[in-house]
C-alpha cells in the first residue's frame, strides 16, 4: 500500500491506494503546475513546449502562470496553482530568495516542487538544471582562445538569479591564472538587472566609456546580454573585432556567430530539460521520494543544503560547430546563415 496525498483548495487529505494503481502510473489525474518567471528569452517557450509535450504523453494536465518578472506575483501565482489542484509544481524562480515562502506553502500542503533551471536552495525542491559553472567555463574558454590577453569586461546575469554567480565563478576559474599574471585585466563587471538586454547595453556603454573604448573581450553571460553588449560595441565600431560570449543558442545569437559578431554561445537543449523536469514532477506526484527519482544525485548547495539534483551537460557552439544545432533540429541552416 502506498499513500497518495492530494491537496485541494489548500486543504490536505490522503487517499490510500494500492501501489501500481493505473492512474498513478500513467499520469492520468495528475496536474502539474508550472510557475514561469517570464518569457523574456526565446528559450522559455521551448522549455514550456517540452514540459507540455511530456505531460501530455503521460496523460497528465499542464497548468501554468507567468509572473512577468515580478517576484511578488510569483508568490501568488504558486498559491493559485495550488488552489487550482496542482499535484506537483515546477518553478522557474524569478528571485531565489523571495521564492522561499512559496516552496514552504507547497511543502505544507504535501505538494512536491521541482526547482527548474535556477537554484531554489531548499531541500523541499528537487533541482534540475544544466551545469551552470561549466557553462561559465565554456564561455571564458572560447573568449580567451580568441583573445588571450588584454582588457576584459564581464556582463553578468541578474543578481537575483544564482546562475549569475555560478556562471561568473566558472568564468573566473578559467581566467584566474591569466588575471593573476596580469595578462588579462578585468576592466569592469556588472550584474544585468532582470537579465535585460537594454541594461546589458547600458553597462557595456559605461565600461567602454570608463576605458576609452579599450576593451578587448567581453564575457557576457547569455545571448540576450551578449546582444546588448554587441549593440554597444557596434555604436563604437567595435562589433566583430571584440570577442563576445553568450549562452542559450538563441536563433539571433547563432546568426551573429555565423556573421562573426559573437564568438560563442552555449547550447543547453531545453527540450531535454523540460522533458526531464516533467518526468520528475510526475514521479514525485506519484509519491516517489526525491532520492528515488531516476538519476537523482545528492548535491551540496553553496549554503550547505543537501539537495537532490540532476545536472545536464551544456555544449559550446562556435563558428566551427554550428552544424551541431542544425543537425539537432534546433535551427535551420538558412536561419543560421542569414545575411552571411
Ligand atoms: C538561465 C539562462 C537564461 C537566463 C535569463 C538563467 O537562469 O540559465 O538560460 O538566459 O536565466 O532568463
Amino acid at each position: 500500500m502506498k499513500t497518495l496525498k492530494f491537496a485541494l483548495a489548500g486543504a490536505m487529505f490522503s487517499v490510500a491506494a494500492m501501489s501500481g494503481v493505473a492512474y498513478a502510473q500513467d499520469g492520468k489525474d495528475i496536474t502539474v503546475g508550472v510557475s514561469w518567471s517570464n518569457f523574456q528569452e526565446e528559450r522559455w517557450k521551448t522549455d514550456e513546449a517540452a514540459i507540455k509535450k511530456a505531460l501530455e504523453a503521460a496523460g497528465a494536465k499542464y497548468i501554468s502562470a507567468d509572473a512577468q518578472s515580478s517576484a511578488a506575483k510569483q508568490l501568488t501565482d504558486v498559491e493559485s496553482l495550488i488552489t487550482q489542484g496542482a499535484n506537483a509544481l515546477i518553478i522557474l524562480a524569478q528571485d531565489s530568495a523571495a521564492i522561499g515562502p512559496a516552496v514552504q506553502t507547497a511543502a505544507n500542503n504535501g505538494i512536491p516542487v521541482v526547482g527548474y533551471d535556477r537554484l531554489i536552495e531548499d531541500p523541499n525542491a528537487f533541482y534540475i538544471t544544466f551545469d551552470n559553472k561549466e557553462v561559465g567555463r565554456m564561455q571564458a574558454r572560447a573568449v580567451q582562445e580568441a583573445q588571450p590577453e588584454g582588457n576584459y569586461a564581464f556582463i553578468k546575469g541578474s543578481s537575483s538569479d544564482p546562475n549569475a554567480d555560478f556562471l561568473f565563478s566558472g568564468q573566473m576559474e578559467v581566467l584566474k591564472d591569466a588575471i593573476d599574471s596580469g595578462k588579462i585585466k578585468n576592466v569592469g563587471e556588472a550584474y544585468t538587472d532582470g537579465w535585460l538586454p537594454a541594461n546589458a547595453q547600458k553597462n557595456m556603454e559605461q565600461i567602454l566609456t570608463a576605458n576609452n573604448n579599450k576593451v578587448d573581450a567581453v564575457v557576457a553571460s547569455n545571448d540576450g546580454t551578449a546582444g546588448g553588449a554587441i549593440a554597444a560595441l557596434e555604436a563604437q565600431g567595435l562589433a566583430g573585432s571584440v570577442p563576445v560570449s553568450g549562452q542559450d543558442a538563441d536563433h539571433a545569437a547563432l546568426n551573429r556567430i555565423a556573421l562573426g559578431t559573437q564568438t560563442v554561445s552555449v547550447w543547453k537543449d531545453s527540450r531535454e530539460l523540460g522533458k526531464r523536469a516533467a518526468e520528475i514532477a510526475l514521479q514525485l506526484a506519484e509519491g516517489k521520494k526525491m532520492s528515488e527519482v531516476t538519476g537523482a544525485e545528492e548535491w551540496d548547495s553553496p549554503n550547505g543544503k543537501k539537495l537532490e539534483s540532476i545536472f545536464l551537460k551544456p555544449v559550446p557552439i562556435t563558428k566551427d560547430n554550428l552544424d551541431v544545432v542544425i543537425d539537432a533540429g534546433w535551427i535551420s541552416k538558412d536561419e543560421v546563415c542569414q545575411g552571411v
